[in-house]
């Protein structure tokens, strides 16, 4: 086949349905030529990710809660058993309690702050142990990750603690993994309305307010995340690992609004 993943084999974890991150990731990787694999989290979302994956000729491996690491173990038994060896993973998962995406961070709970930190967090260094043991050639790991890990953004709250903690374990990993030729990556999205992203406080008002102060002056689509991320997956990216890459309209190098902006 063609494309930049022609002939490369990979795990897509955090469809949720066709408005997921992991869903556009898919779509531009199937389209350069991976061949896939996906898991879905519980029966409900079963439903939803089994027609998704049909249109992209991919496996469905499974349930997999990744607080559970017995599930983590058996979606990649499965991986193995329909893919062989992979060439790289992608972990678009991401949870808090919804009653603390909102106010003040300072109220987080202690088992919210350790809940939120061990799915958006842990998880990929959980995902990667795994991954390890698949990838005898090397291969490419990528998370999402969001700018409210670096600045403080209203309602993100622990989620951004969590995404700090995320993107770090990105460098950490990178360190580890990279003798192996593995590399590991995060991709920063700008905001985009899926079903975690509408758990977020007052959601619609940060989508305009990308739109209209980010120098693209329009919202991120999974579309073109995927399309980076298939870059990121690919061996065009082979020299980068460690990296943050932001895919977000140019957002994170704004300052200021923009003062010709409307009022929202
Ligand atoms: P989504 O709701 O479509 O996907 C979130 C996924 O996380 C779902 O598939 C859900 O099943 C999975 N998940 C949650 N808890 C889980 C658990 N315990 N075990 C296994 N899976 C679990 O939303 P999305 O916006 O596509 O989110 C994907 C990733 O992108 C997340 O990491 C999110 O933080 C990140 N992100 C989102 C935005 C945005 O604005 N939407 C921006 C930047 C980064």
């Amino acid at each position: 086949g063609s494309g930049i993943l022609a002939g490369k084999r990979g795990l897509i974890m955090g469809v949720a349905n066709n408005r997921s991150i992991a869903w556009g990731i898919a779509k531009a990787a199937r389209q350069q030529g991976a061949q896939l694999a996906f898991t879905y989290q519980g029966d409900a979302l079963k439903k939803r990710v089994e027609p998704l994956a049909k249109e992209l000729d991919a496996h469905v491996v499974g349930h997999c809660d990744v607080t559970d690491g017995a599930t983590i173990d058996a979606v990649f038994a499965q991986t193995e058993a329909a893919l062989g060896t992979i060439d790289f993973v992608v972990h678009a998962i991401a949870f808090s309690d919804k009653d603390e995406l909102t106010g003040r961070y300072v109220d987080t709970s202690e088992e919210n702050f350790t809940r939120s930190l061990a799915i958006s967090c842990y998880s990929f260094t959980a995902i990667a142990q795994r991954a390890e043991k698949l990838m005898p050639n090397g291969g490419s790991l990528l998370t999402l990750t969001y700018y409210g890990a670096e600045k403080w953004m209203p309602h993100y709250n622990v989620m951004g603690v969590a995404k700090a903690a995320l993107e770090a374990s990105v460098r950490y990993m990178a360190a580890d993994l990279g003798p192996q030729n593995i590399r590991v990556n995060a991709l920063s999205a700008g905001p985009i309305k899926t079903l975690a992203g509408s758990a977020i406080g007052d959601f619609r008002y940060i989508l305009k307010w990308n739109a209209y102060n980010s120098p693209l002056r329009r919202n991120t689509t999974i579309e073109e995340v995927g399309e980076t991320a298939a870059f990121l997956l690919s061996d065009m990216s082979r020299g980068i690992t460690g990296e943050t890459v932001h895919v977000d309209s140019g957002y994170h190098i704004v300052g200021m609004k923009n003062p010709d902006a409307p009022d929202i």
